[in-house]
């Protein structure tokens, strides 16, 4: 299987990109997620004609708009240059299964960048122009902030997204069907109620409407429902239903101790003095031991690589 393509802001591949010829390279990035991603680096900044080093740049708030200006001379407005690079970067993108995006920056920035008032004082709740770019023209597709990759429960679920999506594309490249679409519905069921049972709800008589006349429009609705439903993490009590649901198909098969054991284990997870991976680890060995085809095709149980060891520290 051919690893998943992340685009990424340059400088965090540890390329000298950054307004002052330096750049800031991000271990876990290289050191762990290349064993298992693909990465596409690309700087905004540079792409725009704007050449290494260079002035740095700030969002100014100028007669009720945000402006990219240089930070010393605001007369150097750098606006529509970097929306015109993020346009067209934009449109080579379609095959991404994610992007991890430097936090802070006025360009790549997701969230709470510093946007400068005429008194100079700033505000957090601005959005860099190529990240503002990107989110609206892939509503869909799994972002994060390197800065928010360090809470190891919004990293579990932005390389589970990151997955997800990389198995829609997947789907999409071998040629869509309505059938398709339900499996990819039902293999996910799990994952999606361990996020929104609500939403899990609502997607299943969508599918179950599909047919060959409407299926691009339901796929269309149907993945940005499903990925706009995953971006929460998935709480301890939401993962606790969801493993109880699980431990059901065993029921009657299971001795009384081993029920005991498992509801145990359940227990320990649910005070916080196990992690995931310890009862996930457990209902695993009782399904080699009672295969049931519905659960081992469910993507909750192996939503990534093992060897990423996510589910070790949540
Ligand atoms: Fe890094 Fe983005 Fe700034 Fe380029 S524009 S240096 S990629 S944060």
């Amino acid at each position: 299987m051919r690893k998943p393509l992340i685009g990424i802001s340059a400088c965090l591949l540890g390329d000298a990109v950054r307004h002052d010829g330096g750049h800031k390279h991000y271990r876990y990035v290289t050191g762990e997620l290349a064993q298992f991603f693909e990465f596409r680096p690309f700087c905004p900044e540079v792409a725009s004609g704007l050449g290494v080093p260079r002035p740095a740049l700030r969002l100014n708030m100028r007669d009720g708009a945000v402006r990219l200006q240089e930070s010393q001379n605001p007369r150097h407005d750098h606006t529509q240059r970097l929306k015109r690079t993020a346009l067209e970067a934009c449109d080579t993108l379609g095959e991404l299964s994610g992007y991890i995006l430097k936090k802070d920056s006025p360009s790549c920035g997701m969230e709470r960048v510093r946007v400068y008032s005429g008194s100079g004082m700033p505000e957090k709740n601005g959005r860099g122009l190529f990240a503002a770019q990107l989110l609206e023209t892939f509503p869909q597709l799994p972002v994060e902030e390197e800065g928010r990759l360090s809470d190891l429960a919004l990293r579990e679920s932005f390389i589970e997204r990151v997955f997800v999506y990389s198995r829609w594309q997947g789907l999409l490249r071998e040629g869509l069907t309505p059938a398709g679409l339900m499996q990819f519905h039902a293999r996910h069921k799990f994952s999606l109620l361990s996020r929104d049972e609500s939403v899990y709800r609502e997607l299943g008589p969508m599918v179950a409407g599909v047919c060959k006349t409407n299926l691009d429009s339901v796929a269309e609705a149907y993945i940005e429902n499903l990925m706009q439903a995953l971006k929460r993490p998935a709480s301890r009590k939401r993962h606790c239903n969801v493993l109880m649901h699980l431990m059901g198909y065993f029921k009657t098969e299971l001795s009384a101790e081993e029920k005991r054991e498992l509801l145990q284990i359940l227990e320990e997870y649910r005070l916080g003095m196990v992690p995931l991976v310890v009862p996930i680890t457990l209902l695993k060995h009782y399904l080699r031991r009672l295969p049931n085809p519905y659960l081992l095709g469910q993507t909750y149980l192996d939503p990534y690589p093992r060897e990423m060891r996510l589910r070790n520290a949540i």
